[in-house]
């Protein structure tokens, strides 16, 4: 017996949340959905599959669970569920057609870049880099064999804010499709299928598991088309799914996110606030700060500005990785979206590909009191050599 959730169309979304994947167990009466290991389903006598599972790889009840409920939470016709963040992107890119071109956005994920730039681009792969911001290098990019832009908003590390709209108009009408990496603003902040996107991605490791403890990838289709069932296939054949577990624990975190957010976006408001007004902070980057160049189109397709900045300090590297040692509140780690607050040094990491500029820290705010964070980070500034 299948133990999806039910559909509950027309509910406000935040209660999709709160009900992802309550379904009283048939047999038990369980309201937690039962993790379910199995690798193979049993066939029916001639051979069909009648509940749809032949094999985990393929698809399993806690991965289609998980995906009927992002698809939901996306506004999408279907969602994929992957391994990673990265197996998501890839897919997409394996699933191009033979000789297609891509345009990516210069702000996008160093892993991303690495991949298309430094492993795909020498093994054929054609891309032009551009500034999303710009609509004009966006058109003059687009055209020929080019079949996907690919834009990243809010960016990570610096937060920048590419206008999904006015994006997708542009690549409709060059032949393209429009691919939004949201991991910074997950559902519930920022709908980019509602806005004209065509697909989504999010690395499910952050803001959507929320709790650090499982990777994973999203992608989610405006349509259940060529391009989709093509990255179903490179799941199934390249062997990019993910556990069960996987599936099983990002669906716990998701029954939470839309109260998640809203303290991850209060409190990296305070801090941003926090930030600009410091003597020893030459630059904040996040979009809530009235001052922030993308800060217009962020209030329009926002809502919310999500849990993450990054802010420069003079001094370059030295500065802040000295700040960065000093904070006790903050965790020195990679990553974010999870319930505490993590500071990095992002051109520390991003060698040989540095993108970031060597004075910057970028924070994960988590969930902690504001004035906690606020504290550690003045008392950080304050004892740091000038
Ligand atoms: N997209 C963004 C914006 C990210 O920050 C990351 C990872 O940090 C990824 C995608 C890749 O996701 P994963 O680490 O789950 O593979």
């Amino acid at each position: 017996m299948s133990n999806r959730p039910p559909a509950e169309p027309g509910r406000h979304p935040d209660t999709l949340a709160a009900h992802a994947g309550v379904c009283p167990d048939p047999v038990t009466g369980a309201l937690s959905p039962a993790l379910q290991l199995a690798t193979t389903f049993e066939h029916a006598p001639d051979a069909s599959t009648p509940l749809g599972y032949l094999y985990q790889r393929y698809d399993n009840p806690n991965q289609r669970q998980l995906e009927d409920v992002l698809a939901q939470l996306d506004g999408a016709a279907r969602a994929l569920f992957f391994a990673t963040g990265m197996a998501a992107g890839a897919a997409v890119l394996q699933a191009l057609p033979a000789g297609a071109a891509i345009v990516i956005a210069q702000d996008t994920y160093f892993g991303y870049r690495a991949l298309i730039e430094g492993f795909l681009a020498p093994r054929g792969l054609r891309h032009t880099v551009v500034d999303a911001s710009d609509p004009e290098a966006v058109r003059a990019a687009l055209g020929g064999d080019v079949r996907l832009l690919w834009v990243e908003t809010p960016s990570n590390p610096l937060l920048k804010i590419a206008d999904i709209a006015a994006l997708a108009e542009l690549a409709h009408a060059a032949g393209a499709q429009l691919l939004v990496d949201g991991t910074f603003a997950p559902p519930g902040l920022q709908q980019p299928l509602a806005l004209g996107a065509d697909v989504v991605l999010h690395s499910s490791t952050k803001f959507l598991n929320g709790h650090g403890d499982a990777m994973g990838g999203v992608l989610a289709f405006a349509r259940d088309d060529a391009l989709a069932a093509a990255c179903y296939d490179v799941r199934r054949l390249f062997g990019s799914s993910a556990s069960p577990l996987s599936a099983w624990l990002t669906l716990r975190g998701l029954r939470t996110l839309p109260v998640r957010l809203q303290r991850h976006g209060d409190n990296a408001q305070a801090l941003a606030e926090f930030l600009a007004a410091h003597p020893r902070v030459e630059a904040v980057h996040y979009p809530g700060l009235p001052d922030h160049p993308g800060h217009a189109v962020a209030a329009r397709q926002m809502r919310g500005f999500g849990g993450v900045l990054s802010f420069e300090v003079a001094g370059g590297q030295a500065a802040a990785l000295e700040i960065a040692g000093r904070l006790r509140v903050f965790t020195n780690a990679t990553s974010l979206g999870s319930t505490e607050s993590l500071v990095e040094h992002r051109a520390s990491i991003e060698e040989p590909r540095v993108v970031s500029p060597r004075g910057l820290l970028r924070l994960s705010v988590g969930l902690e009191h504001a004035q906690d964070l606020i504290d550690d980070l003045a008392q950080a500034l304050e004892t740091t050599t000038p």
